[in-house]
């Protein structure tokens, strides 16, 4: 797994701030057919679906919830730093003021 985390083989952050980063499978439930395996990106700690459709057609319990944290865990070197890059919403230069969200 470490070999494939490294190599990108279970894809990257659909995230522009992200920068391509390599993403980890993982799984939304641990009950059998309660949905199909997801990946998380260690960057901005979020999951996505994959774009892959081998992935997004296995049963997430495969994996599991605990697989990309106790990876992380294992391989602390793994863990890219944390994002500092936020995208912040204009319109003609100026950021929306908070009431408008
Ligand atoms: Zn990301």
């Amino acid at each position: 797994m470490h070999e494939k985390y490294k190599k990108a083989d279970f894809g990257c952050c659909p995230r522009v701030f992200c920068g391509g980063q390599p993403c980890l499978p993982v799984g939304t439930s641990d009950i059998p057919h309660n949905g199909s395996v997801k990946i998380y990106c260690p960057k901005c700690e979020d999951v996505y679906f994959p774009r892959c459709k081998y992935q997004s057609n296995m049963d997430g319990a495969y994996i599991g919830t605990t697989f990309p944290h106790l990876y992380l865990m294992t391989y602390p070197s793994s863990k890219p730093p944390a994002e500092v890059q936020h995208y912040v919403p204009k319109v003609f230069g100026f950021k929306l003021h908070k009431g408008t969200k």
